[in-house]
């Protein structure tokens, strides 16, 4: 069993952390936040005064952080004061060039590196069950994978350093433009008379069949565990929808990549948390769709 410094326990490090406990390791934490440090204690991770200080005595790094400047700061203090070998793990959705920036800051220290970004939400870290898309070389691949492995129901190495995160950014930007289509289809056959579930009871076994009718359908009923059931409450806030569609953006101008729809997403999410809906489950952009934003 190794022991592992997590920085940044929060909606997703905490539970994180907490499996990884349950799975034997000694976890050294800290977060800038007092009551995530009580909520780390009473899962049983042992509280440090810094990153820093949780760095010391660790094999392994795990970083679950807001966005790319927090991650390139806590590793610009970290990475010195980390033993050479040591693996650092970043968990947290970034863009794709800070995720590079944050491998070359590991490499000068003589550390091995992976940008680990996750999918599966504050349920799948609690169960266990995120899927994780990684990128850095081979010989960090196998370090990591069996770290990650009691917080994963599957690990993907992506590729090299970067492409964690280049296919976190994609698969998000399927899923905002697919939920934007899937609403824009059950409010055309409100239009139209038809019932959701005669909608749902065709599309979802014939070619519009997708995650976000199937398993995040956002109209109540057809699927009883959706946030549509419950006033929208997330689930996946339509702030972080936003943040990965313009990560997505970002990347797409980067490298000369059309992406017209992931441009049109981007602009009905901006306005949807615009309207005060940033803590919205993202499936309500149906509601924004329907000239209805305040349901
Ligand atoms: P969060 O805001 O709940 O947690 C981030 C934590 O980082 C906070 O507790 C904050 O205090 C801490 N932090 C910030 N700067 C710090 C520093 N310098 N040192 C130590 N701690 C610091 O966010 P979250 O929902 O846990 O998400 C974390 C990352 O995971 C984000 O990048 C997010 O996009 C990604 N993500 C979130 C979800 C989700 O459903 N919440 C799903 C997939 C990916």
């Amino acid at each position: 069993m190794a022991t592992i410094a997590f920085i940044g326990l929060g909606n997703m490090g905490n539970p994180m952390a907490a499996n990884l406990v349950k799975a034997g390791h000694t976890v050294h934490g800290f977060d800038l936040v007092t009551e995530n440090l009580e909520t780390a204690a009473s899962n049983g991770v042992t509280i440090m005064a810094s990153a820093g200080a949780a760095v010391k005595s660790a094999e392994t790094v795990i970083t679950m952080l807001p966005a790319g400047k927090h991650v390139l700061s806590v590793y610009r203090d970290i990475a010195p004061k980390a033993a050479k070998g040591t693996l650092f793990i970043d968990s947290s959705t970034i863009d794709v060039e800070s995720a590079k920036q944050a491998h070359a800051i590991a490499a000068e220290h003589g550390l091995l590196s992976i940008d680990a970004p996750v999918s599966g939400g504050v349920g799948g870290a609690e169960g266990g069950t995120l899927t994780f898309m990684a990128g850095g070389s081979q010989k960090a691949f196998g370090k990591a994978e069996p770290i990650l492995q009691p917080m994963a129901g599957r690990v993907v190495h992506c590729g090299n350093d970067g492409a964690g995160q280049a296919a976190k950014i994609c698969n998000n930007m399927i899923l905002g433009i697919s939920m934007i289509a899937v609403g824009e289809a059950f409010v055309l056959a409100e239009k139209l008379g038809l019932s959701h579930q005669a909608l749902f009871d065709v599309a979802s076994t014939s070619s519009g069949q997708c995650w976000s009718l199937t398993s995040y359908c956002p109209v109540p009923g057809p699927v009883p565990a959706s946030p549509a059931n419950r006033d929208y409450r997330p689930g996946f806030a339509a702030g972080l929808m936003l943040k990965d569609l313009r990560l997505a953006q970002e990347a797409a101008q980067s490298a000369g990549a059309a992406t017209p729809l992931g441009a049109e997403a981007t602009q009905l999410y901006t306005l949807f948390n615009a309207m005060g809906h940033e803590g919205t489950d993202f499936s309500g952009i149906i509601n924004f769709l329907r000239g209805h934003p305040d349901q």
